[in-house]
């Protein structure tokens, strides 16, 4: 079936007994056993939930993997999969990731005994030459956060495929209405569910979803060993999400096209980084890659008046009036955010600066709203942010 078929359908099935066509929201922590190991499937609800259950099975299909599993954040999917790894390990990681996947490698595994490579996968032989032999895990996101970096995930795979070492690929940016790194050669498909898939702002979720028994078995005893699972009134909200997950995807898409293309020939706006446009550098990877082209946009603003490029980027975010300014994406509400001062003030500036993190970057999330409104709000921040009032 196609994905927007499975959106609305997989993993659900009418109740047999009342014929509700929403999945039942089973909240009970424990289940009765008819004796001692006696049960019908569950007996304790972080080891498994029949709400959790049919939410894995919706984004295992979505994303056209065997095994899905759910968490309570995207980072609580991250740390279960970065305790597959040991003392001494090696871990090969893009970048440009999301701030919190740089700040639980470099503060929380590092002082464990992992070590991690951040690489630019732009070109993939930078990967060959990070690899060592303790190599355990390579990790990357495409698009990147928050420069939109497009990573050509097949050429990765064959990399890593070879010598065994799991592939991790985030896929939060692109869902899987966009891009299926499964079938590109990925190991592991990671979400926050926080983002595109649950889509309403109102629950924070993590997934995984992987092919391989070996490396499911594995992961599904340490997602009940660690616990970072998800409440089944949360799974529920985020099946209702999904429904709608490829209509959201879509226009969110169309929306950030057009108005990327207008950034692009705005005097006020120094460089976009939109992997839908034919100036960026990834541009030809991701025609190959990806059905559509997203909603994250990221651009440059010019220095206003002042010529304080940073001052300038406080008013534009106070300017604007319909998008919010507030850290997430992946909404059916836009949102905008300054990545410097937020989602990664807790990567180092240093880093930041080599990233092209600097004080006039911004970053929009497009929701469904109408793009006519969408570039007018833009339009009219850009206007009054110009001068100081
Ligand atoms: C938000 C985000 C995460 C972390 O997910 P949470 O649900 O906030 O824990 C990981 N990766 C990407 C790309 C994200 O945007």
């Amino acid at each position: 079936m196609k994905l927007d078929t499975l959106a609305v359908h997989a993993g659900q099935h009418p109740d047999p007994t009342t014929g509700a066509v929403m999945p039942n929201i089973v909240l009970s922590s424990t289940f009765a056993q008819d004796g001692p190991g006696e049960h019908k499937g569950y007996d304790y609800s972080r080891s498994g939930n029949p709400t959790r259950n049919t939410l894995e099975a919706c984004i295992a299909a979505l994303e056209g993997g065997a095994h899905g599993l759910s968490f309570g954040s995207g980072l609580g999917a991250t740390t279960t999969i970065l305790h597959l790894l040991r003392p001494g390990d090696h871990v090969v990681c893009g970048d440009d990731v999301y701030g919190g996947t740089f700040r639980i490698l470099d503060k929380c595994f590092k002082p464990l005994g992992i070590d991690v490579s951040f690489v630019d996968f732009s070109d993939p032989s930078r990967l060959e030459a990070a690899l060592q032999p303790n190599t355990k895990l390579v990790w990357l996101e495409t698009p990147t956060n928050p420069t939109l970096k497009v990573f050509d995930i097949a050429a990765l795979a064959a990399i890593t495929r070879p010598k065994s070492i799991p592939l991790v690929v985030d896929n939060t940016f692109a869902t899987p209405v966009i891009q299926r790194p499964l079938a590109l050669g990925a190991d592991i498909v990671l979400h926050s569910v926080t983002k595109y898939l649950n889509g309403h702002s109102d629950v924070v979720g993590g997934a995984i979803v992987v092919n391989d028994d070996g490396l499911h078995q594995g992961l599904r005893f340490l997602q009940n060993a660690l616990g970072a699972v998800p409440s089944p009134f949360d799974c529920f909200m985020v099946l209702r999400g999904i429904k709608t997950l490829h209509l959201r995807v879509e226009r969110a898409s169309a929306s950030a096209l057009s108005l990327a293309q207008w950034l692009e020939s705005h005097p006020d706006v120094r460089r976009v980084h939109y992997p839908g446009l034919p100036s960026h550098p990834n541009h030809s990877v991701a025609q190959r890659q990806m059905a559509l082209t997203g909603g994250m946009i990221s651009f440059v603003i010019s220095p206003g008046k002042d010529h304080d490029t940073l001052a300038r980027s406080r008013r534009f975010l106070k300017a604007v009036k319909l998008f919010a300014c507030a850290e997430s994406l992946g909404g059916v509400e836009s949102l905008i955010e300054h990545p410097a001062l937020m989602t990664h003030a807790s990567v180092p500036a240093a880093q930041r600066n080599a990233l092209g993190i600097d004080d006039g970057l911004i970053r929009v999330s497009v929701g469904v709203e109408h793009v006519e409104d969408l570039r007018a709000d833009l339009a009219q921040a850009f206007e009054l942010s110009a001068t100081v009032r």
